[in-house]
């Protein structure tokens, strides 16, 4: 099994909407990555990055000047220049985030979506739209098959990948074990947000959020490499061992 993080681009934002407690201030650059695992039979895409059409101008593009007045976006290069889409098999999306399913629309509707079924219900109810910042224009319904899973779930039946219901940034938040490797995604931005619980100031439930990086810190101290969403001294884009 291989993977690889795709860097699709680049979010910059105050220091302190993404970790409690840092400096309102200062600016902190994040990448914004996407994962690819190829297995025998298999070629599955873990996120989809950025939506193209909104870098330029995304307050415009989302209709929500008030929220991308304190955000800056940059592609480095979309999932469709880094891959041949059309040989995926599945996607997965670890939350219907901005950062995470705003690529969707470049990937072929044969290509199933799997996420969460608290997540995708979510994602269509106005409060919780509402409050977790979701815009529904990035997964909006183009016939393409949802995959709909409720909790942990072993994706491929052969215990290879296991989806882990990690709730808290937003409603069905999941992370991806594939080997010895767990793709955390926004559990924790940082490494370190899995001891310090310094999470971004905007949550689903930040309480259930510590529970799922208390769930996370435990499988990195059993000596599993637990993967943060967008730590900038972190990621690299490249094989993911
Ligand atoms: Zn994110």
């Amino acid at each position: 099994m291989k993977i690889e993080m795709l860097n699709v681009g680049w979010f910059t934002a105050p220091a302190g909407v993404f970790r409690a407690g840092d400096d309102m201030d200062r600016t902190i650059r994040f990448p914004v990555p996407a994962y690819v695992v190829e297995t025998a039979t298999e070629r599955i895409l873990i996120d989809t990055g950025l939506n193209p059409a909104a870098i330029a101008d995304p307050a415009a593009y989302y209709d929500r000047p008030d929220f991308f007045a304190v955000f800056a976006l940059e592609q480095e290069q979309s999932v469709a220049e880094q891959l041949d889409l059309s040989t995926l098999t599945k996607v997965v999306l670890t939350h219907l985030h901005w950062d995470h399913v705003g690529g969707l629309q470049l990937i072929p509707a044969s290509v199933p979506v799997v996420v969460q079924r608290s997540e995708w219900q979510a994602g269509r109810d106005d409060a919780a739209v509402q409050r977790n910042f979701f815009f529904p224009h990035d997964y909006a319904d183009d016939g393409r098959e949802v995959i709909l899973i409720d909790g942990d779930c072993d994706l491929l039946g052969d215990g290879s990948i296991e989806l882990l219901l990690t709730s808290g940034h937003t409603p069905g938040h999941q992370s991806i074990r594939i080997g010895e490797v767990v793709l955390g995604a926004d559990v924790a931005h940082y490494a370190s947000s899995l001891d310090d619980h310094r999470f971004p100031v905007f949550a689903d439930d930040h309480e259930q959020q510590g529970h799922s990086a208390e769930r996370l810190r435990v499988m990195r101290d059993a000596g599993l490499n637990v993967i943060p969403g967008h730590d900038p001294d972190i990621l690299r884009p490249g094989a993911v061992t």
